[in-house]
C-alpha cells in the first residue's frame, strides 16, 4: 500500500490494483481513475505536466490525458491521474498473426481501427500536440475496434520535448538525434509511425523487415530505404502476399518507405477502404476487391524459396535428412494444439463452428459450439477441456464425440488474460492470494494451496511433470518463482532495465526456459534463462529483438534438457550452450511463426492451417 494525496484527500493505492509498470512509472487503479506514479519524480516532468493540465487542450475522450497532479504525504508531486483504458489491448497484438487468428480479426477490422487512429491523431495535431514516441504499446484498441491513446504525458508541445522514440517506429530522419535536448518530432514523424503500424497490421511484416545479405539491421535498411518488397530481400514466410492490398495502398507505402516522402492518406481514401476486403472462398486470405481474384490462389510464379546462404543465423549447417508427414490441413483456423502422449488435440474454427479434433489411431471430431468464443483460453489434460473466459474457468469432460460440463470455478487474470494451466494430471489456477492445484474426482475439483502469490498480479505457466514457473508483481518489483517435484524455489534473476512487455516459458522434464522481452529507452530486447528444477540458472542470453532471427518471436519453441529447438524461416535451429545448428533440410517445411511440439520420435510443426510431423534422420 502507498498513501497519496489527491484533491486534498488521502487515497490508498493497493498493489493488488496495479494496472502495469514500466521503466518510468507504475499505474494503479483507485477511485475509478488510473494513478500514474513515477518511480523518480523530477522538477522537469512536473513542470511539463502542470503546463499540460493548464493548457486545457481540446482532446477527444479516447485520449487518456492527465487530469490532475498527485502528491505524496510531504506535498511533493509524484504523478498524476488519468482515465482508465478499460478492456483494451495494445496495438502490437494486431500485427501478431497467432492473436489475429485466435480472435478472428480480419483486414476490414484493421481498416476500422486505423481509420479511428487517424481521426484521433488529426485531433491531437490540431492542438499543436505531437505524439512523438508513437508506437504499438501506447496506442490501444477495444472490442469495437476503436482506438485509445495512452502515455499522453510524454507528448511533445511548446518547448517540451518527447524524450524517447521506439526503434521500429521512429522516423529514420531522427536516427542519432538527442531527443531530450529540444522538441524534434513533428506531425510528419507521427504519420511515419502511423504508416509503420498500419503496414505491420496489414501484412504481418515491418516495412524494413525480412533478410538482406549486406544490409543486415533494420536501421541500416531504413537509412538505405530498402523495403521488404525489394528483390534482394527475403520476404518473411509469416508475411501476407502484398498483392492482397490494392495498388493505391501499395503506392502509399512505397512513397513513404522507398521514396522517403512523408505523406498521409486522405480521409476520403480511408473511407473508401472500409469493408473493401473480402475473404477468398478457398484459402481464407482477405484481399482487396480491386484484385478480382485471390493473389495466393492465382499466383503468377511460384513463391521464391528461402535462399539458405543468405540467412545469417548460424555457422553450423547440418545436412541431416528429414522425413515429413502431413498430419492435418484445413481451410479453417487452428486455435489451440496440445500433445498428450501419442494423442494430438486440436481446437479449430471452421465456418464459425468450433471443433475439437482428437488424433490418435484415427481422427475423432466433436462440435464444441456453433460460434467462435472471443478472448478465451483453452487447455486440455487427461480427458478434460478447460475454457477460461475472463475470471471464469469452465471444465468439461471429453467423451466419444461430445463434451459434458463437469464443474465451474474462477481464476484471476494477468494483462486481461485468464491465468490457469495444467500438467498431465492436475489443474493450476489462482485463488485469492494463492496458486492452487487440484484434481478432478467424482466431478469435483479437489485442491490444495501450492504457494502464496498476489491477487491480480500473478503470471504463471505449467508443464509436465508438474513443473512450472511464474512471477507476481508488487508495484514495480517482479518476484519470480519455479516449482517442480523437488519443491518451490524463488529465482534470483538479474533485474532488467525498462518495461517487461512479454513473458513466455517452455518446459522439459527437469528444466525450464523462461523468455522475456523488454522495452528500454525505445529499444526492444529478448532475454532467456534456462533454469533447472531447483531454481538454479544454467544458461542466459540477451539479444536485441529486432535483429535477432531466433528471439524476435518468443513462443513456439521446444526445450529438451538444456537445448532449445527454434522454428525459423530457414528451418529448425537447435541451440545448445549458445552453439547453433541449422537443420537445413527442414527449411521448406518450417516458418518462424510455427509452434513446435515433441511428438513420437520427432516433432510437430503447427501453423495456422496445417500440422506436419518432422523426423530428423542421419
Ligand atoms: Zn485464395
Amino acid at each position: 500500500m502507498i498513501t497519496v494525496i489527491y484533491k486534498n484527500q488521502k487515497i490508498q493505492l493497493d498493489e493488488k490494483d496495479s494496472l502495469g509498470t514500466g521503466g518510468e512509472a507504475t499505474v494503479i487503479k483507485a477511485n475509478n481513475l488510473a494513478f500514474k506514479i513515477y518511480h523518480v519524480s523530477s522538477p522537469e516532468k512536473i513542470l511539463k505536466l502542470k503546463d499540460f493540465i493548464s493548457s486545457n487542450f481540446d482532446l477527444p475522450d479516447n485520449v487518456a490525458r492527465p487530469f490532475d497532479l498527485v502528491y505524496d504525504l510531504k506535498s511533493e508531486p509524484i504523478g498524476f491521474t488519468m482515465p482508465i483504458a478499460k478492456k483494451c489491448k495494445e496495438m502490437i497484438h494486431l500485427s501478431n498473426k497467432k492473436y489475429r487468428t485466435q480472435e478472428q480479426i480480419d483486414t476490414n477490422s484493421i481498416i476500422k481501427v486505423f481509420s479511428h487512429v487517424k481521426e484521433t491523431l488529426e485531433k491531437i495535431h490540431s492542438n499543436n500536440l505531437v505524439v512523438g514516441d508513437f508506437n504499438d504499446l501506447n496506442a490501444l484498441f477495444n472490442q469495437n475496434f476503436l482506438s485509445v491513446f495512452i502515455d499522453v504525458d510524454s507528448y511533445q508541445f511548446g518547448k517540451y520535448p518527447c524524450p524517447v522514440g521506439t526503434d521500429q517506429f521512429i522516423d529514420p530522419n531522427l536516427y542519432g538525434v538527442d531527443l531530450t535536448k529540444k522538441p524534434s518530432f513533428s506531425k510528419q514523424t507521427d504519420w511515419y509511425s502511423f504508416a509503420v503500424m498500419f503496414f505491420k497490421s496489414l501484412l504481418f511484416v515491418h516495412p524494413y523487415g525480412g533478410t538482406h545479405k549486406t544490409h543486415q539491421t533494420l536501421y541500416d535498411r531504413a537509412q538505405n530505404k530498402i523495403i521488404v518488397f525489394d528483390k534482394n530481400v527475403i520476404y518473411p514466410k509469416m508475411g501476407l502476399n502484398p498483392n492482397c492490398l490494392n495498388d493505391e495502398l501499395l503506392n502509399f507505402f512505397e512513397t513513404i518507405f522507398k521514396k522517403a516522402k512523408r505523406i498521409d492518406i486522405p480521409s476520403s481514401k480511408f473511407k473508401e477502404l472500409e469493408n473493401s476486403f473480402e475473404a477468398c472462398k478457398s484459402c481464407g486470405l482477405f484481399y482487396h476487391k480491386d484484385r478480382q481474384q485471390c493473389p495466393d490462389c492465382h499466383k503468377l510464379k511460384p513463391q521464391q524459396n528461402v535462399d539458405i546462404s543468405q540467412i545469417i543465423i548460424t555457422k553450423n549447417i547440418d545436412e541431416d535428412k528429414c522425413i515429413v508427414e502431413n498430419i492435418y490441413q484445413t481451410e479453417g483456423a487452428i486455435l489451440f494444439t496440445k500433445v498428450i502422449d501419442k494423442t494430438i488435440y486440436v481446437i479449430e474454427l471452421i465456418n464459425s463452428n468450433t471443433f475439437l479434433h482428437k488424433f490418435s489411431d484415427q481422427k475423432v471430431s466433436t462440435l464444441l459450439w456453433k460460434q467462435n468464443l472471443k478472448n478465451v483460453r483453452y487447455e486440455i489434460f487427461k480427458n478434460y477441456l478447460l475454457v477460461g473466459s475472463e475470471n471464469d474457468l469452465m471444465i468439461f469432460e471429453i467423451s466419444a464425440n461430445s463434451i459434458t460440463p463437469v464443474t465451474k470455478t474462477v481464476t484471476f487474470m494477468f494483462d486481461n488474460v485468464p491465468m490457469f494451466g495444467c500438467s498431465e494430471n492436475k489443474i493450476y489456477r489462482l485463488s485469492d492470494s494463492s496458486l492452487a492445484t487440484g484434481e478432478i474426482l467424482h466431478k469435483n475439483l479437489f485442491e490444495s494451496i501450492l504457494m502464496q502469490t498476489l491477487e491480480n498480479q500473478t503470471w504463471f505457466k505449467v508443464g509436465n511433470p508438474d513443473i512450472g514457473c511464474g512471477f507476481f508483481r508488487i508495484f514495480k518489483d517482479y518476484h519470480y518463482f519455479i516449482f517442480s517435484k523437488k519443491g518451490r524455489f524463488e529465482l534470483d534473476l538479474p533485474v532488467l532495465d525498462g518495461k517487461i512487455i512479454e513473458t513466455e516459458a517452455e518446459f522439459s522434464i527437469n528444466t525450464i526456459l523462461l523468455l522475456r522481452k523488454t522495452l528500454y529507452k525505445g529499444r526492444t530486447w529478448s532475454h532467456y534463462h534456462i533454469i533447472d528444477d531447483e531454481g538454479k540458472i544454467i544458461d542466459t542470453k540477451s539479444e536485441e529483438s529486432l535483429n535477432s532471427e531466433l528471439l524476435r518471436t518468443l513462443s513456439g519453441k521446444i526445450l529438451v534438457g538444456s537445448s532449445i529447438v527454434h522454428p525459423s524461416d530457414a528451418g529448425i535451429v537447435i541451440e545448445k550452450h549458445k552453439q547453433l545448428t541449422l537443420k537445413k533440410e527442414t527449411s521448406n517445411y518450417i516458418s518462424s511463426n510455427d509452434r513446435l511440439f515433441l511428438y513420437k520420435d520427432g516433432m510437430l510443426a503447427v501453423s495456422d492451417r496445417k500440422i506436419i510431423f518432422i523426423k530428423l534422420i542421419k
